[in-house]
């Protein structure tokens, strides 16, 4: 098991983002990673607080999390004998910085910068151009510093991608157990338990969600903390990740650039609930009243897409037992699936 050893977690902390580090024994150049609207937004107040607390750094901006750039970014730690890579921003940058720190065995920080998926305390890192389309294994965060109040200016459909990256939970703890009785696939009962328990937040969340409320995003990002633990504690990413997942993953293939990860993740959660029997309408309901995609159309995928993407989904990962793999749908029955769940 491997766990971050610190995480802090409030609103208008980035002044402490040197003290943070120097808790975490940084000693030399700190590596940067951050693409050009983050570096334009914060720069300044992050080169005050490294300044003050003693820490020299170098910036790298970077434009996309693909392997070539993680490669850059290790090589440039590791001819700046860096003793920490640090990602801040969203997606891309967290997972470079996640990547190019365990191929150089350095610690990785992780500042989040909004609340769109798990992978700001995951092990797993989401890179384009390696040969598969799913997330590849590389080490959890030491340390994760979230700004409530720089997440929760955040574009709202960066919120609604991390709601339904929690909500995929359901359906991934459910394949993992179907994996385990069907294949005998070690089943790790507290690391299920743990990301079944963050997707349940939203059920409380959608009684009374108002995007304004930082207490809102601030339960919302520490059930993302929570699920990434949660895939630490397991070592794979069975807790976080199952059939549903399968098909956000086929759809980055079939419509990329269509929509969000997690947004993805929460509408092919509501059918793969019905395939499992749990209450879909109600999942639906949630991710509707929070403000969440709940219909193809609104992330721009068309009905065909989605069709091909349940079609192909268990053949991403045929390795990942999961309830595609168990009833592998015929054409009719992917299309019933569909129009029953209304998505269309
Ligand atoms: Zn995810």
């Amino acid at each position: 098991m491997e766990l971050p050893s610190k995480i802090l977690i409030g609103n208008k902390i980035i002044p402490d983002l040197g003290n943070f580090l120097n808790d975490l024994n940084v000693k030399n150049n700190v590596l940067v990673v951050s693409g050009s609207n983050i570096k334009h937004n914060l720069e300044d107040q992050i080169v005050t607080s490294l300044t003050q607390s003693k820490i020299n750094y170098v910036w790298k901006e970077i434009d996309a999390a693909t392997s070539k750039i993680a490669d850059d970014v290790s090589k440039m730690a590791i001819n700046l004998k860096s003793s920490i890579i640090l990602g801040i921003g969203g997606g891309k940058s967290i997972d470079t910085a996640k990547l190019a720190s365990f191929n150089s065995k350095m610690r990785f920080v992780s500042v989040p910068t909004s609340a769109s998926h798990d992978g700001i305390a995951s092990p797993f890192a989401s890179i384009k151009g390696s040969d598969r389309p799913y997330s590849l294994i590389a080490r959890p965060p030491v340390g994760i510093f979230a700004d409530i109040n720089i997440i929760s200016s955040a574009p709202s459909k960066l919120l609604s991608s991390g709601c339904g990256d929690l909500i995929a939970k359901m359906t991934a703890v459910k394949d993992w157990e179907l994996a385990h009785n069907y294949t005998n696939e070690p089943f790790r009962k507290y690391a299920a338990s743990l990301a079944y328990m963050s997707s349940q937040i939203l059920f409380d969340q959608s009684l009374t969600f108002t995007r304004q409320k930082t207490d809102h995003v601030r339960d919302i990002v520490e059930a993302l903390i929570s699920a990434g633990v949660a895939a630490g504690i397991a070592g794979t990413s069975r807790p976080c990740s199952g059939s549903e997942h399968l098909i956000s993953h086929a759809l980055d293939l079939i419509a990329p650039g269509k929509g969000l990860h997690g947004e993805k993740c929460g509408i092919a959660t509501i059918l793969m609930a019905k395939l499992h029997g749990l209450d879909w309408q109600n999942i639906k309901l949630v991710l509707k009243k929070l403000g969440c995609p709940t219909t193809i159309k609104e992330i721009g995928v068309t009905d065909e897409q989605l069709f091909e993407a349940i079609r192909i989904a268990p053949d991403i990962r045929k390795d990942r037992f999961t309830i595609l793999h168990k009833l592998r749908l015929q054409k009719q029955e992917i299309e019933d699936l569909i129009s029953t769940t209304n998505l269309n």
